[in-house]
């Protein structure tokens, strides 16, 4: 059952129900997982539990009506501060942390963790993108997670746990939130009215990896127009790389003038592209053990046209080139991830990628 309208993350609820009872909280907790399955909402959630005036602490059950419920959501209450990393930063900076370098712990994140609290309940300081902590802010934090104030909640989120360095790993209580369930992710774009069809909901939320927000951004037509055209370049084996350069980059332009939604794009259709090849891969695998099956999508009208999908009768290239191409496409969406200059990116990529689909040796991966 849903805890609060977060659905499919019942045993983590049951373990912060279970410490709160008993008075057990840890300061400093590190929430990891993929992204968009709920881990900031749950954080948010546990925050109004923490604070809500009707409701005791131990019940982890927030009225969601008082005022401090109410302040929480709107993100103006005076005890909870949320730090993420600004857009135009590859990393939190450490001002952000403990303050201008003239007056360090003048401001800032640690300094708001060390109020008293205005409520007489608790401080609860959230960061939203622990992913991108470098040494510098880490060091920075050491000290606030080693030992937080004891009224105060300090959570992290971050996605995977290798993102995450070993000094905050170690001062953290570390709690795993799971991909959603494809049935979870199709219930959730109908219910918050992102996508009215249920058969469109399903096939979106097959292709999200249990992620709401990658189920919402496939939900993009314009996407699965290219990407129409991209996988047929794909399925026939051989492509012009020039062309599919140029095209790639200005549908990645098309996205925004901003760098991050352009960011954003390129690794969607790099991940997309991963999973192109990682679908080919199990088909050649599933066609070569004789168990053939069909696509868990049947039955339903997919996105993708018939011609355009993997298909393992139209590669003739090895199951190697097939497994190389994914880890090309996925250590692109790395690339993306360490700021690489996108248009560079994009033209190393197509030309290794054809490479790699033709069973030709590729220069090495990495660096792009
Ligand atoms: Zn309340």
């Amino acid at each position: 059952m849903a805890w609060q309208g977060i659905e499919g993350h019942d045993a983590i609820v049951d373990f912060f129900r279970r410490a709160a009872a008993k008075r057990r909280l840890s300061g400093s907790y590190l929430f990891l997982g993929p992204a968009g399955i709920g881990k900031r909402t749950f954080a948010l959630k546990l925050a109004q539990a923490l604070l809500c005036q009707t409701r005791a602490e131990a019940l982890m059950d927030p009225c969601g009506q008082c005022p401090a419920c109410a302040q929480v959501i709107a993100g103006s209450h005076p005890d909870v501060m949320i730090l993420s990393r600004p857009d135009d930063r590859a990393f939190i900076p450490v001002e952000l942390l403990i303050g201008d370098r003239d007056n360090r712990m003048g401001s800032g994140f640690c300094r708001h963790v060390h109020l008293k609290p205005y409520s007489k309940r608790r401080r609860i300081g959230i960061i939203d993108d622990a992913d991108y902590l470098n040494a510098e802010g880490a060091n920075a934090l050491l000290k606030t997670l080693e030992e937080p104030p004891p009224d105060a909640v300090l959570i992290l989120i971050g996605t995977s746990p290798a993102k995450q360095l070993p000094t905050i790993r170690s001062r953290c209580r570390q709690v795993r939130f799971s991909p959603l369930s494809t049935e979870t992710v199709a219930d959730l774009l109908i219910s918050f009215g992102w996508v009215e069809n249920a058969d469109e909901a399903r096939r979106l939320a097959d292709w999200s990896g249990g992620s709401l927000t990658q189920a919402r951004e496939l939900a993009d037509p314009t996407l699965w127009e290219f990407l129409e055209r991209w996988y047929a370049a794909l399925s026939r084996g051989d492509f012009d790389a020039i062309t599919w350069s140029k095209e790639i980059r200005q549908f990645v332009e098309a996205a925004s003038k901003e760098t991050f939604p352009r960011r954003r794009r390129l690794q969607q259709v790099a991940s997309l592209s991963a999973e192109f090849f990682l679908r080919l891969a199990q088909e050649r695998l599933a066609a070569e053990a004789g168990t053939l099956q069909s696509a868990p999508t049947e039955g339903v009208d997919h996105p993708i046209p018939h011609t355009a999908r993997p298909s393992a009768s139209g590669w003739h290239a090895s199951d190697e080139a097939a497994v190389a191409s994914a880890e090309l496409c996925l250590a692109v969406y790395a690339a993306v991830e360490r700021n690489a200059n996108p248009a560079t990116l994009i033209d190393a990529w197509v030309f290794k990628l054809r490479q790699a689909m033709r069973d030709e040796p590729i220069a090495p991966l990495l660096p792009f």
